[in-house]
């Protein structure tokens, strides 16, 4: 009688006895080197990559692929990618409570984007730094926009917009005096 021979529905290994995991997004029975278990996924390396480059272009197309700092296009590089499922916690024999083994839920996704042109992380914190500054130069508060322009990186325009502020208030003295001087040649 011969004996079953299991086979690798993506690289077509086959052998008796052969480890064969379910790809939880396709159902494929793959191999070990088709498969990656990495924080959870569970999914055979077609659909890792697939599911891996589709979430990265959604969040470079919701950028429209223009950095929001600088507004360079085509810049915008993806870093620190991870994919994973949640981690249950499990509680220790002394009550603490740690992460355990066990993975459950959605695929969830973490990502961060940097811009190639301007060298800034585009992340909440650079976007809200640079729609302040924006604001705070129209409003004319030249050293609160010189300081979020100074933290991306714009050492320049921080300092042309330090001089701004210094005229500004040069101006404001000038008027200042003559006013004086007008009250005084009135006193007189
Ligand atoms: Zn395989
Ligand atoms: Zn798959
Ligand atoms: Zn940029």
């Amino acid at each position: 009688m011969p004996l079953f021979r299991l086979t690798c529905k993506r690289c077509g290994a086959s052998r008796i006895a052969l480890r064969l995991d379910r790809c939880t997004n396709c159902g494929k029975y793959v191999c070990v080197n088709c498969f990656t278990n990495q924080n959870g996924v569970n999914l055979c390396l077609d659909c890792y990559a697939v599911l891996a480059k589709n979430y990265q272009n959604r969040v470079l197309t919701s950028w429209d692929n223009v950095c929001p700092i600088c507004k360079t296009r085509g810049q915008l590089q993806v870093t620190h990618f991870l994919m994973y499922r949640p981690q249950k916690t499990v509680m220790d024999p002394t009550g603490r409570v740690q992460l355990g083994q066990e993975y459950y839920g959605n695929i969830t996704y973490t990502l961060e984007l940097s811009c190639g042109f301007c060298g800034n992380n585009v992340n909440g914190e650079t976007v809200g730094a640079i729609s302040a500054a924006t604001k705070a130069e129209q409003a004319g508060r030249y050293e609160d926009a010189a300081r979020d322009y100074e933290r991306l990186g714009y050492l320049d325009k921080a300092k042309a917009l330090r001089e701004m502020g210094k005229t500004t208030i040069v101006k404001h003295q000038y008027v200042d005096i003559n006013h004086l001087l007008e009250q005084i040649r009135q006193g007189n």
